[in-house]
C-alpha cells in the first residue's frame, strides 16, 4: 500500500490539533478529511509540500460533518473533487446553511476566525456512503463502518489494516492520554461503545485520529476511551441531576480534566493542545444535552 501522509493543519497556529491525511491513487489523489476552510492555506501547502497541487485531489472522504473534519471540503469540489459523506450528513454538505447558522448561535462573531467559510457542493459531486459500503479509487478499496456516537452522521473508512477514526476513535496528542470529544447534539454513550466495538471487531492494526495521527495498539485505545467517556459522563452527571449550568459547570470541568492530565505528566503547553482539539465547554454542553435526552426517554 502506497504511503499515508499526514497533514498539519495548524488549527490556531498550534501543531498537531487537527489533521489530514493524503493517500495517492492511481485515480488521483484521496484525501481523508479536509480540516476547516480557516485552515486550507496550510492544507495547500502542506499538499504542495508532497509534491503535489490542490487540484490532484481527486477524491475527499469525510469522517463526519463537523467543520474542524469537512468544512473545507467544498474548495476541493470546486475543482472537481468527489465528495464521500454519510447520508445523514448529506443534505447538510449540499446546503450548509442551516448547519452554519446553527453553529454561529455558538460561536457567533469568532466563526470566520475558528472556521473560516463554507459553501454548497453540487450534487453530482456528494456521494453519500453508509455502513459496509465499498468505496473503490484506483488500486484502493476502503470499507465504510457506520460508528455513531459522537456524531449521527459518522463514519470510519477502513484501508487494509487501517482505520481512519474520524473523531469515534478519541482525541489523543502524541503519547498522552485519549480523551473523547462530546460536542452537542448527538452524543450517545451507549451508541459510541458499540461503535468501538464496532471497531475492535475489525481487528485492525493501525488507527489514524484526526486529533491527532497514527497510534498503534487500538484495543487498548479503544478501552482507554470507554473509561474516559463514562469517567467524564459520570462526573456532570451529579451537575444535571442539580440543575447547574453549563456556564458554572465548565470552570470545574476544566479544572478537573487539568488535573487528569497533570496526573499524566503533561506540560501546560500540552494541555492546551487538548484544548483546542477538544474545548472543555464542547464537553460540557454535549455530555449535559446526553443527559437530558436520556431523562425524558428520546435515547
Ligand atoms: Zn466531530
Amino acid at each position: 500500500m502506497s504511503k499515508i501522509k499526514v497533514l498539519d493543519l495548524q488549527f490556531l497556529d498550534t501543531k498537531k490539533a487537527i489533521g489530514s491525511f493524503l493517500i495517492p491513487s492511481e485515480e488521483g489523489l484521496i484525501l481523508i478529511e479536509s480540516g476547516p476552510e480557516s485552515t486550507y492555506k496550510h492544507l495547500q501547502s502542506a499538499i504542495e509540500n508532497e509534491g503535489f497541487n490542490v487540484e490532484d485531489v481527486k477524491h475527499v472522504l469525510l469522517t463526519h460533518i463537523h467543520f474542524d473534519h469537512a468544512g473545507a471540503a467544498w474548495k476541493f469540489a470546486e475543482f472537481g473533487a468527489k465528495i464521500y459523506v454519510h447520508p445523514k450528513g448529506y443534505s447538510h454538505m449540499l446546503d450548509p446553511e442551516k448547519l452554519w447558522n446553527s453553529a454561529k448561535m455558538i460561536y457567533g462573531d469568532d466563526m470566520d476566525r475558528l472556521w473560516g467559510k463554507m459553501q454548497p457542493i453540487p450534487e453530482n459531486l456528494l456521494i453519500q456512503v453508509d455502513d459496509n459500503d465499498i468505496i473503490t479509487i484506483g488500486e484502493h478499496q476502503f470499507k465504510v463502518i457506520y460508528t455513531p456516537g459522537h456524531a449521527v452522521h459518522h463514519n470510519s473508512y477502513r484501508l487494509g489494516d487501517i482505520i481512519f477514526t474520524g473523531d469515534v476513535g478519541g482525541v489523543k496528542i502524541g503519547n498522552h492520554p485519549i480523551v473523547p470529544p462530546c460536542p452537542p447534539p448527538d452524543i450517545n454513550l451507549e451508541l459510541w461503545k458499540s461503535s468501538l466495538d464496532k471497531l475492535d471487531a475489525e481487528n485492525a492494526k493501525v488507527f489514524y485520529l484526526t486529533h491527532f495521527g497514527r497510534q498503534e495498539n487500538v484495543l487498548e485505545l479503544t478501552q482507554e476511551l470507554r473509561i474516559i467517556l463514562d469517567d467524564w459522563a459520570n462526573w456532570i452527571k451529579p451537575y444535571f441531576d442539580e440543575g447547574i449550568s453549563a456556564e458554572e459547570i465548565t470552570p470545574k470541568f476544566m479544572a478537573y480534566t487539568k488535573s487528569q492530565f497533570q496526573k499524566k505528566g503533561l506540560s501546560e503547553e500540552e494541555i492546551q493542545i487538548y484544548e483546542y482539539a477538544n474545548p472543555s465547554w464542547m464537553s460540557v454542553s454535549g455530555l449535559l444535552r446526553y443527559w437530558k435526552l436520556k431523562k425524558e426517554g428520546r435515547i
